[in-house]
Formats: C-alpha cells, sequence, structure tokens
C-alpha cells in the first residue's frame, strides 16, 4: 500500500503539480502545507518503509509549524518512531506536530499536549459570554511554556478554540 497524501504522489516526487492538483491548490481543497509536507513525507518514504503505509489527510501551517493530521496508523508510526518526526522535522526546517483525525475536540488536543497527559477538560465561560477550553495537566508534567503558548495558537487557527491550560495542583487549589 502507497503512501496516502492530498496530491498525486508523482507531483510529490517531481514537486510539480499535475492540472488537477493545481486546480485543488487554487480552490483551497488543499493548501501549500499539504505540498510542502507531502513532498517532504514522499522523500522519506525512499528509504522509511514503514511511511509507505501511513495516510496523511491534511497539513496546516501555523506560525512555521507544520500540524499533520494522520490516519490511527501513521499516529502509531510517528509513535513507535520517533526519528521519523526528527527527519521530516530537519526535511521541512519546522517544528511538526503529529495529530490523528478526529473529531473530538478532546482527542485533538490529547494528541497536541502528547506525551503530556490531559486530565482533563472543561468548558468555561467567561463573564463576557466568552467560552474558553481548559486542559488540565499533572503537575511537574507540563510541556514548556513555550510549548503551550505553540499549542494554544495551532488550536485556536486549526479549530477556533481558546485555550487555558492549568496543572493539576493549581486546579484542585482553586475548587476547595
Ligand atoms: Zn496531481
Amino acid at each position: 500500500m502507497p503512501l496516502k497524501i492530498p496530491i498525486c504522489n508523482f507531483d510529490a516526487k517531481t514537486g510539480i503539480l499535475c492540472t488537477r492538483c493545481e486546480q485543488k491548490l487554487k480552490s483551497g481543497q488543499i493548501t501549500e502545507a499539504d505540498v510542502s509536507v507531502s513532498r517532504a513525507l514522499v522523500q522519506l518514504a525512499e528509504t522509511n518503509q514503514e511511511l509507505n503505509k501511513i495516510s496523511l489527510l491534511k497539513s496546516y501551517a501555523v506560525d512555521g509549524d507544520y500540524v499533520l493530521e494522520v490516519d490511527q496508523h501513521g499516529l502509531a508510526t510517528f509513535r513507535n518512531n520517533e526519528k521519523l518526526k526528527t527527519m521530516l522535522e530537519e526535511k521541512l526546517s519546522a517544528r511538526v506536530w503529529i495529530v490523528s483525525s478526529s473529531n473530538s475536540e478532546r482527542r485533538y488536543l490529547e494528541d497536541l499536549f502528547f506525551p503530556t497527559r490531559v486530565l482533563a477538560v472543561n468548558t468555561v465561560w467567561l463573564p463576557d459570554g466568552a467560552k474558553l477550553t481548559k486542559v488540565i495537566v499533572p503537575f511537574r508534567k507540563m510541556r514548556n511554556t513555550n510549548d503551550i503558548e505553540r499549542i494554544k495558537r495551532i488550536v485556536r487557527e486549526t479549530r477556533g478554540i481558546e485555550l487555558m491550560v492549568e496543572n493539576e495542583r493549581d486546579a484542585r487549589f482553586r475548587r476547595s
């Protein structure tokens, strides 16, 4: 089974889009991020056979980072071999985030926070009616602040989620 990507494999290999893919790009059905990521994946798949079994469904570019929406098998492939993500980051000269294709907001957040465990996801309504999504993570296991800011930007741009991150200890303190 070949690698499944949003553009033709041939286009990804040559770097030139066929008229059909060009049209998809113009109409916004696919993005420049899809093209860049597909090209990088196809190149990596030549020497990393396991990539030939994954499906890339969509990619987003957010502030210089790439978010790749892949199938379940793809998620497992990247998690089982951390080197694959590092190689992809080198090829794209960018930070790469791998998420599984899912409509679940919680699942999306869990994938972005991985390997940090998401303990709870709550909706918080502010007095002005604005909605916030609060993620609670274990104390001391929190990703660094820079990562959290990146995750916040990613979810805002890709899903319109305003995120708030709290660690377990502070969350408990607030409740009592
Ligand atoms: Zn094509």
